[in-house]
């Protein structure tokens, strides 16, 4: 409910007074990862952890600035640890701060408790294509979310060349487990050059009308808005009222440099699920409310 009068008043500061509100903050806790995943170079960032006091002067800054989202990533969030701290310590003092959701981005790997609102945890496809493209983790993910009692558990699905054949195969698999309560697909950007897991314009578009299509009888959490957006291709970017936070930098919509040919082959559709909210697509809205 406090997030619905928080959404109502962000959109009319939004539209009517213009206000550009910071609306999602993540906090890059840590950079190291227990994983070498194809796709991800985060770890060779070289800016590894941030300090428990790094992380709440980040807070504090984005509260005073109105934000009320926050979430959690890395590398893998649950390895950062100072002296007896541990995440649980930063979701717990984003909660008394008045953060309104709190998410975690996991690749699952860690048994997950936590207070957060939210968890996403990263599978992509079923078990020989996902350990061939994150490492031998698949059984040890499905066994961490069976364990959970986390209430809003839900798996971020990420599209490329290895996985594409098989994602109504995944959403069967993913309906027959209660733990989960949906999945979110993303299409792999192509932040390193156009790399063998990615998928050209056209064939997303066809596998966006299939997801459009998958809604019916999948648990897909991806809005009808938010994925017809998507095969326009047309939803706001970069998107500034979002930020990231990594180790003394503040970055607008994600971390790579501005390179308007990447922005345009960008396949994170929570931010066309954020334009299409912002611009009053009822689809979009009740998903956010979702999980929000
Ligand atoms: S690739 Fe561009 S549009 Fe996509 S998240 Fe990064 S900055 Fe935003």
């Amino acid at each position: 409910m406090k997030f619905l009068f928080f959404g109502i008043k962000y959109i009319v500061n939004y539209h009517i007074f213009k206000k550009k509100t910071p609306l999602i903050c993540g906090l890059t806790v840590t950079n190291e990862c227990n994983l070498h995943c194809r796709h991800c170079r985060v770890a060779e960032r070289g800016k590894k952890s941030l300090t428990f006091e790094e992380m709440t002067t980040a807070l504090q800054s984005f509260y005073q600035q109105g934000g009320r989202t926050v979430y959690f990533q890395g590398g893998e969030p649950f390895v950062w640890q100072e002296g007896k701290k541990t995440l649980e310590d930063i979701v717990v003092y984003s909660r008394k701060m008045g953060f309104l959701t709190t998410i975690i981005y996991t690749n699952g790997t860690i048994p997950i408790n936590t207070a957060a609102d939210t968890v996403f945890v990263s599978l992509d496809g079923l078990g020989d294509t996902h350990d061939y493209l994150r490492g031998k983790t698949f059984d040890r993910i499905v066994k961490n979310i069976s364990e959970s009692k986390h209430p809003a558990l839900y798996i971020n699905f990420t599209i490329n060349n290895y996985n594409k054949n098989e994602i109504q195969n995944f959403c069967e698999f993913i309906n027959n487990i209660d733990q989960i309560r949906g999945v979110f697909f993303y299409f792999h950007t192509p932040y390193y050059g156009f790399d063998d897991l990615y998928i050209e314009p056209e064939e997303r578009k066809e596998i966006l009308q299939r997801l459009i299509k998958y809604k019916k009888n999948y648990k897909i959490l991806n809005s009808k808005a938010g994925l017809k957006s998507a095969l326009r291709n047309d939803w706001k970017r970069p998107l500034d009222i979002c930020q990231v936070y990594e180790k003394g930098e503040i970055y607008t919509c994600c971390r790579t440099p501005r390179d308007p040919n990447l922005c345009k082959n960008c396949g994170y559709l929570s931010y066309s699920e954020i334009d299409q909210t912002l611009k009053l697509k009822p689809s979009a809205i009740l998903n956010a409310l979702k999980y929000f």
